[in-house]
């Protein structure tokens, strides 16, 4: 898997469960994985901007 943001290509040594977070090693971009097999990731919402609601 190539990471969108940044292009580093990740590599997943454990088995990844649908709906767990994974981040980019390299600029920490967060992943959801939304299918096991195969591998898919989808982008991970991002929360920052939610707070004080
Ligand atoms: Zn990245």
């Amino acid at each position: 898997m190539q990471c969108d943001k940044c292009g580093f290509e990740m590599k997943f040594t454990t088995d990844l469960e649908t709906g767990e977070l994974v981040s980019c090693y390299d600029c920490g971009q967060e992943y959801e994985v939304t299918k096991e097999k195969p591998l898919a990731l989808d982008l991970a919402p991002m929360e920052e901007c939610d707070w004080g609601q």
